[in-house]
């Protein structure tokens, strides 16, 4: 047993399909076993012996624990997930690496190569490095991934509730709720018109090549809004479907976007503050002018 357990601190696993790995217990995210890297996380996990496959090829995350995850929990379980982010499993089998030697008797360098070709890490759009909080970071990257709970989604997941979505009377997809729902057009439509940003057209598209060619800083102010609009989509959705509120309309959407940029403003250093608050201003007014003059015709064609 204590052979085992010193070939396995000297082993690291190179993730492949994820089926042969522990996901506390191996060696296989960093320098030492998630248990140990995250202790308050193991200690309450259940099904300790369980495979990164078994934990990473459901979304969410196959994980259960016996407690809530609260305070310092909390906090670990985001450093995780942000880490477990950029984990994709393929097809191949694990491999093991020796860690003492460079070449990696027990692996198969070619594998490791292949491993490391294939895993498509989402470093898109970067999102992890927009001047937003972690959590809306993650969202972020759900919405990318295709994982966002839309009713799509439940769905398939044997939700049995109404498809439509809240703002239409279409089915509600991650790229209508987001892009193509005449409220998200119209959000769009008044981006376009405040800052003379073309709306992106598709997801990927989002958080690929949207905003190639925009000059960096002003791109980087550009994020952070993206951020907030999808995150007040989102959470406008939300008060819709589960709050029993029975109407938004887009101005409201917008001033709580406006309102999370103002607080994201204070992530930012000071030079970029500024322009994110004027921005807003620019853009309040703008819908202000939108809302005032067609307001109530959209809203009356939006409403399901
Ligand atoms: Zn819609």
């Amino acid at each position: 047993m204590r052979t085992k357990a010193a070939f396995f601190n000297r082993t690291r696993f190179i993730i492949g399909n994820g089926e042969n790995t522990r996901f506390w217990e191996d060696t296989w995210l960093g320098a030492q076993p998630l248990a140990l890297q995250y202790p308050l996380l193991y200690n309450i996990a259940q099904r300790k012996q369980t495979t990164v496959a078994a934990v990473l090829r459901q979304t969410p995350l196959n994980i259960q624990f016996r407690r809530a995850l609260i305070g310092n929990r909390w906090v670990r379980w985001l450093h995780l997930v942000r880490r477990l982010m950029d984990i994709s499993l393929s097809d191949y089998p694990d491999s093991i690496r020796w860690r003492l030697t460079t070449n990696g008797t027990f692996s198969v360098k070619s594998m490791y190569d292949h491993i490391i070709d294939t895993s498509p890490i989402s470093k898109s759009m970067n999102i992890w490095k927009v001047k937003v909080p972690l959590k809306i970071k993650i969202f972020m990257w759900f919405v990318h991934k295709g994982v966002v709970l839309t009713k799509d989604n439940l769905a398939k997941r044997q939700w049995k509730g109404n498809k439509r979505c809240s703002f239409c009377q279409t089915h509600e997809m991650i790229k209508h709720l987001f892009l193509d729902c005449p409220m998200a057009k119209l959000l769009w439509r008044s981006i376009q018109i405040t800052f003379n940003i073309t709306p992106p057209t598709s997801i990927h598209m989002l958080f690929g090549t949207w905003l190639d060619g925009v000059n960096v800083l002003y791109a980087k102010l550009i994020r952070v809004g993206t951020c907030a609009i999808l995150w007040a989509i989102w959470n406008c959705r939300n008060d819709l479907v589960f709050n029993r509120m029975n109407y938004i309309n887009f101005l409201q959407i917008i001033f709580r976007a406006t309102a999370l940029i103002r607080m994201w403003s204070l992530l930012t250093p000071a030079a970029t503050r500024e322009p994110l608050v004027t921005g807003c201003v620019r853009w309040e007014m703008v819908a202000q002018v939108i809302f005032n003059r067609y307001g109530w015709r959209h809203a009356n064609r939006i409403r399901p």
